[in-house]
């Protein structure tokens, strides 16, 4: 058996293979940076010191970088990565970056630059306004879901599709994660001890667990659509114009509710943060989601769809409700995962203050809680900014 060619890059290997890839000109001088800040990759800056020209390389590393050699991790998540990069492309050119290359044995993926925008996590923290974002990720998500659904594509290609996209190492670190270890005494759990009640009520609600459960499940058996399946502010580039959806390594077919679920969570982290008039933009993205969401999906369904019953009267109304009810559930597992799970966000750990860090996580869980356990509304924006009104 031949062994994998397999080697971490460094600068001049980086360097080494832009060049070889004819990036730039022969005259170029290039310079390269590591400039990941997640958890699980390599992510190299290589630019042009002249024209500041810049490609990125992204290499996965075969275990997780913020855990260490303890935590093995497969390759095969950076080929999942750039083959939904190109699919999802395909769809919205203007929404994703560029592929250049990609290799499956490096588990490399070399793409377009985007350092002149801004991740739109850190940006919406420093009080961004980004008109344009959240229409821009309705569009995305009306788009990857209708073109890899049942209601485009003829059944067999879908399941030809989605076999290369079955995941399960980086779906079972959503399930363990997201799903499963905030709602018990897990040893990934990490919150602060002046949370522990809340905690502990939370752990010993029977009812909010039977409600995990069920999205658990829906997670784990509903092959709905080909999801990006890490659609939270950080896997999102913004800036006055522009919007480019990064970071699809957990790409796999489920719940269409899951995305706009983690998107709708990570928006109302700065519904709870934001004071006075600045919240009122959170829920402005809110809504210009859900809506420019559901006229897009609903234009798409009119227009293309394949599946004879699509003309069915009913049928389109019962498919955004179910996507809409799935995703308030999504949405709470998530408030609740980011506050006490493992993986925390910069918008609630970054307030220094720490009487105000505690209620605005304490917030989180009671709004994750009341978005699981009240999920069945009608498919109205309206009912999801009256839940988290109520909560606020
Ligand atoms: P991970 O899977 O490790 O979270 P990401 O794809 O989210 O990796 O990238 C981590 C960081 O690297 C991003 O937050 C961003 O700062 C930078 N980055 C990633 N892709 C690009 C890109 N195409 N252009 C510029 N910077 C990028
Ligand atoms: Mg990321
Ligand atoms: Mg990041
Ligand atoms: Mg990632």
């Amino acid at each position: 058996k031949i062994q994998p060619i397999y080697e971490p890059l460094n600068s001049s290997s980086a360097i080494a293979l832009v060049n070889r890839l004819g990036l730039f000109t022969e005259n170029s001088v290039l310079t390269c940076n590591e400039i990941g800040d997640g958890n699980l990759n390599y992510v190299f800056h290589i630019a042009d010191t002249s024209s500041n020209r810049g490609v990125i390389i992204k290499q996965a590393l075969p275990y997780a970088k913020v855990v260490g050699e303890s935590w093995p991790l497969t390759l095969k998540r950076a080929v999942i990565e750039a083959n939904a990069l190109k699919i999802f492309g395909s769809f919205c050119p203007q929404l994703v970056p560029k592929v250049y290359y990609s290799d499956e044995q490096l588990a490399v993926t070399v793409m377009e630059d985007l350092s002149y925008l801004k991740i739109s996590r850190k940006g919406l923290i420093a009080g961004e306004e980004y008109p344009l974002l959240s229409r821009h990720i309705g569009q995305y998500l009306a788009k990857t879901f209708f073109y890899t659904s049942d209601f485009y594509l003829e059944p067999g290609k879908k399941k030809d599709f989605a076999k290369q996209f079955t995941n399960p190492e980086l779906c079972k670190i959503t399930e363990d994660l997201v799903f499963t270890d905030p709602f018990f005494d897990a040893e990934t759990n990490d919150f602060e001890k002046a949370l522990t009640e809340a905690v502990k009520n939370l752990w010993s609600d029977e009812r909010l667990k039977l409600e995990a459960a069920k999205l658990k499940k829906s997670f784990l058996t509903e092959q709905e659509v080909l999801l990006h399946g890490d659609l939270h502010t950080g896997s999102i580039f913004a800036g006055a114009q522009e919007t480019k959806v990064i970071d699809p390594e957990f790409a796999f077919y489920g719940p269409a509710g899951f995305d706009l679920g983690l998107y709708f969570a990570n928006l109302l982290f700065q519904a709870i943060t934001r004071k006075g008039s600045s919240k009122e933009v959170i829920f402005t993205h809110l809504h210009d989601v859900w809506l420019t969401f559901e006229a897009e999906f609903s234009t798409l369904w009119k227009q293309e769809s394949k599946e004879v019953y699509c003309k069915t009267e009913g049928y389109l109304e019962y498919t955004l409700q179910k996507i809409f009810t799935d995703a308030l559930g999504f949405a709470g597992c998530e408030l609740i995962r980011r506050t006490i799970g493992l993986a925390h966000v910069e918008d609630l750990d970054g307030i220094s203050n720490e009487g105000e860090r505690i209620l605005a996580k304490k917030t989180a869980l009671q709004l994750g809680r009341a978005l699981i356990m009240n999920r069945q509304q009608e498919a109205k924006i309206e009912s999801l900014t009256t839940i988290v009104k109520d909560q606020l």
